[in-house]
């Protein structure tokens, strides 16, 4: 069973995820842009054992605080592959947007499409979506959600996800479709 944490996080206010299992309390940080401290006491607070840190995407906004979450939890960064030079350049895309945000280690792991992340009794399978940024994967698991907001609406006009994609009421977007590689 799934447990999943919404954290408004950084100066755009990106939504930061947390999705671990009740049972064995291992899970991953969707996400995390920015309040390192803030995503780490609710880490804390829920037990949450984490096992990795996932960016949907490599803009600054999404990545910020991946450094020193990295440092206090000792889990591995993970990134789509082509996404990995936006990593790299997210200090000084902050900067283009007058905001500031630390030097981002290297990634741990390069992900690929169809690549499943497993923690605890949970699998999340990576899709990959490119049109915000080259690489955009989304994540689809822990009953059936998708994360990664920003490719919504590009998301839609993929030829690999047919169907109907209908956002919950709490922002999430639960897939109705189909993976036509499938
Ligand atoms: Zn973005």
């Amino acid at each position: 069973m799934a447990e999943i944490l919404k954290i408004v996080v950084g100066p755009l206010e990106v939504n930061c995820y947390i999705v671990f299992d009740k049972n064995t309390k291992e899970g991953v940080v969707i996400d995390p842009g920015g309040d390192a401290e803030e995503i780490k006491a609710a880490l804390k607070d829920n037990g949450v054992i984490t096992k990795y840190i996932i960016d949907t995407h490599g803009h600054f906004d999404h990545v910020g605080a991946n450094g020193l979450l990295k440092d206090a939890l000792g889990c591995p960064v993970a990134i789509h592959q082509e996404d990995e030079p936006l990593l790299e350049y997210a200090h000084d895309q902050a900067i283009m947007y007058g905001l500031k945000t630390p030097r981002q280690p290297k990634p741990d792991m390069l992900l690929k499409d169809g690549e499943d992340i497993s923690f605890g009794r949970l699998k999340m399978r990576v899709i990959h979506t490119p049109g915000h940024t080259r690489d955009m994967p989304l994540h689809e698991g822990a009953e059936g959600r998708i994360y990664g907001r920003h490719a919504l609406c590009r998301l839609c006009r993929q030829d690999r996800l047919r169907g109907r994609l209908d956002k919950g009421p709490d922002g999430f977007v639960k897939k109705e479709a189909t993976d036509s590689r499938r």
